[in-house]
């Protein structure tokens, strides 16, 4: 079967779908349940029927479009990403593999291919934590990573409640019934722009993702003693602020020291209290990103900060709390679905390599109830979640000829 992607239209669809948005273009901010979110859902759906897909949403909004197989009884085969967009960001994050899963649909029913186990196309609900502070609402929900009690108790910085936006947003029926059933799904593949600069750089079209990594994230809050600056002499001082720089550079120092690439540490926001030239800070607030390919390693980095902060605490007379925000797992790709990548690879003559992914992506969830793996398209300058991200036509092209051959085979269908 020949696959042949119409570059054309796929481009057409990512600008239209980019002009859905509260930011002046090139940037594009599209946050879940606003009404540019909605026009973009519409949109998309609309296409999704042209292509003869049957759609339904769940009662968080994630929506599905199923092409059906032959066998329609089987566990199907998914695709798919999200369309939510950061404030400011570009037209591409999510959105390639939603579009681009939709193209890989369509190239695959022009070519004449029926498939035996159904092929779903699926748009995640809020992949961004944007608007409810925890990314990947749809598929923690879809997975049973998040329940929906807890879920549905989110609030937006506005106060109001995933529960009354959602419903707000014309999505009534339980959370309960968001999980997926057992078996689900044979096999999930997410397409994705790789918003780093190594196929870029190696000049190589795709990157296989063997392994994404298991992300934790936490609060550190630091009480100390404030002050008058000039009045309080240094000795007994219990400066909060001495005491999350101790913290910080104990965050970088224990990362670094697993001795593991694949181990990285972040202090991302350090707010200082009261915050004034004058005053010896009282408080601190320190928010620490952790991540590692390895759930074991990131955990024992995660004990080693927990220590030293006792430490410091102890020695500078302050209290530090830890609160623990997520601790997700890490997922390993299918085997058997990197297999089928591979051969699709082969069989159009597009070159790949293998791959980590450092950020978390929906799949790392789906990887909890289905075999699952994916594909990675260069992007420029590794940039993303900014305005001038970018990806070619021909970048994006040759990633869904190869999701559309792999979905084939994956799908076990035939050419009529
Ligand atoms: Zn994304």
């Amino acid at each position: 079967m020949i696959i042949e992607i119409d570059q054309n239209r796929l481009n057409g669809d990512i600008e239209a779908l980019a002009a859905f948005s509260d930011a002046e273009a090139p940037a594009v901010t599209r946050v879940v349940f606003s009404e540019q979110d909605a026009k973009a859902r519409a949109c998309l759906k609309e296409r999704c029927r042209e292509a003869g897909l049957a759609t339904r949403e769940d009662a968080v909004g994630n929506t599905f479009a199923r092409w059906v197989g032959t066998s329609a009884a089987l566990p199907a085969v998914g695709t798919g990403s999200h369309v939510d967009a950061i404030p400011h960001a570009g037209k591409y994050d999510g959105v390639v593999g939603v579009l681009g899963g939709l193209e890989a649909i369509r190239a695959l029913q022009r070519g004449g291919f029926r498939p035996e186990r159904s092929i779903e196309l699926v748009i995640f609900t809020s992949e961004e934590p944007t608007r409810f502070g925890i990314g990947c609402l749809g598929s923690r929900l879809m997975s049973g990573t998040l329940t929906p009690s807890a879920a549905a108790a989110l609030q937006d910085p506005e106060g109001d409640t995933l529960e009354v936006v959602r419903k707000r947003a014309g999505f009534s029926g339980s959370l309960n019934e968001v999980r997926l059933p057992e078996n689900y799904y044979s096999a999930w593949v997410e397409l994705h722009i790789e918003q780093g600069p190594i196929l870029e750089r190696e000049g190589i079209s795709l990157g296989l993702v063997t392994s994404i990594a298991a992300p934790a994230s936490f609060r550190i809050t630091i009480e100390g003693e404030g002050g008058h600056a000039g009045g309080r002499l240094m000795p007994g001082r219990r400066d909060a602020l001495c005491a999350a720089a101790e913290t910080i550079l104990a965050v970088e120092r224990i990362a670094l020291g697993t001795g593991a690439i694949d181990t990285v540490g972040t202090v991302g926001i350090c707010q200082v209290h009261p915050g004034a030239v004058n005053s010896i800070p009282s408080r601190v607030q320190l928010a620490v990103d952790l991540r590692d390919t390895d759930a074991a390693r990131r955990d024992k980095v995660l004990r080693e900060i927990e220590a030293t902060c006792n430490e410091v605490g102890a020695s500078r007379g302050v209290s530090i709390k830890l609160e623990t925000i997520n601790v997700d797992p890490p997922a390993q790709s299918s085997p058997r679905i990197l297999a089928a990548l591979t051969a699709a690879c082969e069989h159009e003559g597009i070159t790949f390599r293998t791959m980590v992914s450092r950020a978390y992506h929906d799949s790392s969830f789906i990887a909890q109830i289905a075999p699952i793996a994916m594909l990675f398209i260069p992007c420029r300058d590794g940039v993303s979640h900014r305005p001038d991200e970018y990806s070619s036509p021909e970048e994006i092209s040759r990633g869904v000829q190869v999701l559309a051959r792999t979905l084939a085979s994956l799908s076990a269908g035939r050419e009529s």
